[in-house]
């Protein structure tokens, strides 16, 4: 019967949202987060980058191939041999990799499985080169800053600068090996690939660092939205919710019955309403002491919560010690067999009152009234019907509940009464 969610987000939502306030607030010079930051980034942005590794990678196997064109112009011995490493070395290469990022499903690694493709690519159109004689060799070092500047546009800031520096170091042992007399040349490739070196790893620092950004604040926003719902909802349950015995309050109550009740009337359903009452309960306290009064009251709310369990029924505290409850689709027959669980609940729980007029233990009033509402009928009706059904129980003798069978409430009667 426990209708009210008894509220509470994750316990990580507030330390989330600080840390993503701190590391803005410290920056991320370096462009790594606190550890748990950092995976939760490369989680989030998995999948995208697979998916990004996986059309770069399929468009270089076609831009490495193509390169057979300049092979062909400039130096045509190599001729078959490019052709062969272009055709059926790269390419498998690169979808080996590939099925490896998606089988190892490790986000952290698959960025420096990028850079290792670039190196790759490097790698073997350095073989081809080598291979090369005559003077437009040495000239070709330069489709080395074509892998370069492909790669690190795809590549994270590290791997890429990782690469950046072993394609260096590679240029420079191919202009060391080139022939006498096209040292010429070194001076001028080694400046456009130190300068497009530079400027495609400044674009990429810059790229990743607004990304970063990017996430941080939406994590910021995300972190906030759910503290602001976690904290809707404990107001929520306070506002609904009666402080000592945890059932729904009568704010709650009345709205419930509304809802109930519109429902019952558009689709001609019946439904019951029982009001009980603690019999003799200031002498109770009197007795006992208020606190002992209080624990009374939250052992009657257990008790009537424990009898009746229907989901979509309600057990209230309509305020004091009176208690109210909603069963819906519930006729004269199934509401007296309510009254004989909620009799035998009191009975179990075996609470002495010897104060009591009526008993040596506690025990209840109560009046039910039951209704297939009519369209012009409202839910106070009912509700008063089941109070002077208390009011006669009370008047009869009290520990007893009194179920109304003639409890259909009309438009007409709402004028009446
Ligand atoms: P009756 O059998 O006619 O219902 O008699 P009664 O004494 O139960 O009814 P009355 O309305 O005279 O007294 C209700 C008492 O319930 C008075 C009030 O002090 C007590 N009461 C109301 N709310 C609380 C509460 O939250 N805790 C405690 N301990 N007592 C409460
Ligand atoms: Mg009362
Ligand atoms: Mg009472």
């Amino acid at each position: 019967v426990d209708v009210l969610s008894s509220g509470g987000m994750a316990q990580s939502v507030p330390d989330q949202a600080e840390l993503v306030d701190r590391t803005i607030a410290k920056g991320f010079a370096l462009l790594v987060f606190p550890k748990e930051l950092e995976a939760r980034f490369l989680r989030e942005g998995a999948s995208k980058r697979f998916l990004l590794m996986v059309i770069a990678g399929l468009a270089s196997i076609v831009l490495f191939s193509q390169v057979i064109i300049a092979d062909f112009l400039l130096m045509r011995s190599v001729v078959p041999l490019a052709l062969f490493i272009r055709c059926a070395v790269y390419g498998p290469g690169i979808v080996i990799g590939l099925l490896v990022v998606r089988r190892l499903n490790k986000p952290a690694l698959n960025e420096w499985l990028v850079a290792a493709a670039g190196l790759w690519a490097t790698l073997l159109q350095s073989v081809i080169i080598l291979q090369g004689t005559g003077p437009w060799a040495v000239a070709r070092v330069v489709e080395l800053n074509i892998i370069v500047v492909y790669t690190c546009a795809l590549a994270r800031f590290w791997p890429a600068v990782t690469l950046a520096g072993l394609v260096a170091l590679m240029h420079t042992f191919i202009v060391l090996t080139m022939p006498d007399g096209t040292g010429i040349l070194a001076s001028t490739t080694t400046l456009l690939m130190v300068t497009s070196m530079a400027f495609v790893l400044y674009g990429n620092y810059k790229l990743e660092h607004d990304e970063r950004m990017a996430f941080l604040l939406d994590a910021r926003e995300q972190a906030l939205h759910a503290e602001l719902m976690a904290a809707n909802e404990r107001l929520t349950h306070m506002a609904t919710t009666d402080a000592l015995t945890h059932l729904a309050n009568r704010r709650y109550f009345e709205s419930f019955l509304g809802e109930c009740w519109q429902r019952a009337q558009a689709q001609r359903r019946v439904l019951s309403v029982m009001v009980l009452d603690v019999d003799d309960f200031k002498r109770y306290n009197d007795l006992y002491g208020h606190q002992a009064g209080d624990r009374c009251l939250v052992g009657v709310a257990q008790a009537l919560s424990s009898s009746i369990r229907r989901p979509g029924d309600l057990v209230a505290r309509w305020g004091g010690e009176e208690f109210v409850i909603v069963m819906m689709d519930t006729d004269v027959e199934a509401a007296a067999a309510a009254v004989e669980r909620i009799r035998e609940a009191v009975v179990q729980l075996d609470l002495p009152h010897q104060g009591s007029r009526c008993s040596t233990r506690v025990t209840l009033s109560g009046g039910c009234a039951t209704s297939r509402p009519a369209a012009h009928a409202e839910w106070p009706q009912l509700v008063q019907l089941a109070d002077e059904a208390l009011y006669r129980a009370k008047a009869s003798g009290r520990d007893r509940i009194v179920v109304t069978c003639d409890g259909t409430v009309s438009g007409e009667k709402a004028e009446a009464v």
